[in-house]
């Protein structure tokens, strides 16, 4: 009848199958363990019964989750004003979660994410939630016996290619940026990444400088190495479309990033169509919807979502969807030398493309963070290994960084 579902039909044989013993048709069909193993074992209910905000004399927001099983879960936020995103998790977003389980992670996010809407959902906001999300997901691989990138679908690589991201270039002369590109070339980079760090004194504040800086550092890599610039959103449209040209055409740059002020879709829109190297952002989007935005309005090549901005792994993932569905480049925002990074690497060896570089910042302070987390997520020969554990696939070292605490 036109409409109804079609009856099932069983041959002889396959009724004759279907009538053998559940045992026995495992033995039949060769893989006796088979049966056992695809019946889903439940897994605990994990209550969420703390949530600790570790404020770091480093600028660094450690995110501790702990559950009635004795499984503790590690996040990491956003190193920016990590006092004020400590204290949004705690009187914000802690009641939410406490008494939850921890497992339960898309209704936790969804749950973090809309009750605290009206606090802003750029900044802050995302950047608190990430500490939490990171902490489930690592409680997800413990409790499942998974690493991270074994849950995402699978990994790529066992290592990733990591650029020298240097930044100070405002300050600092064109000599000085030569030679420390040099050295980080020296160290095992095969690419670098030359940061102005403008700050305020935007916008064109000096554009001879940067010209300066970026040539000298091109002088003193030769021609093997990968270059990129970061203006820090320091330049007019028509400045980044002078210059970007010259830096791709003179310089060979493979990477212009933040040309123009973060907000200006229209603006670096015009950069994107003006210039044949890839236009990166992202590091000032958060969620999705933003991304969406800078997809879209500001047609940028490559997208550099920050795991410990954007709302954490759960919201990574969706705009690591996002990249495949617009055909766009991943490559992940990150200055974060320990669980931010360690995040970052089980996402990038699933989802970004291996010929991209990731970001390595070679100068941060934070570098004291691998002192206390096993394995230290230190570059050598260029590369950081993914880790392999369970969750992050990190030991936190509690009382070692307890000493680092202030807050
Ligand atoms: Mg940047």
């Amino acid at each position: 009848m036109p409409g109804s579902a079609p009856k099932e039909s069983f041959s002889p044989q396959r009724r004759r199958l279907l009538r053998l013993p559940a045992q026995l048709m495992s033995v039949a069909i060769g893989v006796p363990a088979l049966a056992r193993m695809v019946r889903a074992a439940p897994l605990p209910r994990l209550k969420i019964t703390d949530v600790e905000t570790w404020v770091l004399n480093c600028d660094s927001l450690f995110v501790i989750v702990r559950t009635d099983q004795g499984i503790t879960g590690y996040g990491e936020s956003s190193p920016m004003n990590v006092r004020a995103e400590a204290a949004l998790v705690n009187e914000a977003l802690k009641p939410l979660v406490i008494g939850q389980n921890a497992l339960d992670r898309e209704q936790l996010w969804e749950r973090m994410y809309f009750s605290t809407y009206k606090l802003g959902v750029m900044g802050a906001q995302p950047e608190a939630i990430a500490g939490i999300d990171i902490a489930l997901w690592d409680i997800f691989g413990k409790v499942t016996g998974q690493s991270l990138w074994q849950l995402f679908g699978g990994r790529r690589r066992d290592r990733v290619r990591m650029y020298a991201s240097i930044g100070g270039g405002a300050e600092a002369t064109p000599a000085e940026m030569a030679r420390r590109a040099a050295q980080a070339v020296e160290d095992g980079h095969t690419m670098v990444k030359i940061r102005m760090d403008w700050g305020m004194r935007r916008t064109d504040a000096n554009p001879a400088h940067d010209w300066a800086v970026l040539s000298e550092v091109r002088k003193a890599l030769g021609d093997k190495v990968e270059l990129g610039f970061d203006a820090n959103n320091g330049f007019s449209v028509s400045t980044a479309i002078r210059l970007g040209r010259r830096f791709q055409n003179e310089l060979g740059i493979i990477h212009y990033e933040e040309p123009v002020a973060q907000y200006d879709y229209a603006g670096i829109a015009q950069v994107v169509a003006a210039l044949d190297v890839p236009v990166a952002a992202g590091e000032h989007e958060y969620t999705r919807w933003q991304f969406r935005d800078l997809i879209t309005q500001a047609n940028v090549d490559i997208l550099q979502p920050d795991v410990v901005k954007c709302g954490g792994i759960s919201e990574a993932l969706r705009i690591a969807g996002l990249a495949s569905t617009y055909n766009r480049l991943l490559v992940p925002h990150q200055t974060q030398p320990a669980l931010g990074t360690a995040a970052n690497l089980h996402f990038t060896a699933c989802w970004a493309r291996e010929e991209r570089a990731q970001e390595y910042d070679i100068n941060s302070k934070r570098a004291i963070l691998n002192r206390v987390i096993h394995p230290a997520l230190e570059q050598k020969n260029g590369f950081l290994p993914v880790p392999e554990g369970p969750g992050l696939g990190i030991e936190v070292d509690e009382a070692g960084l307890r000493k680092l605490r202030v807050a």
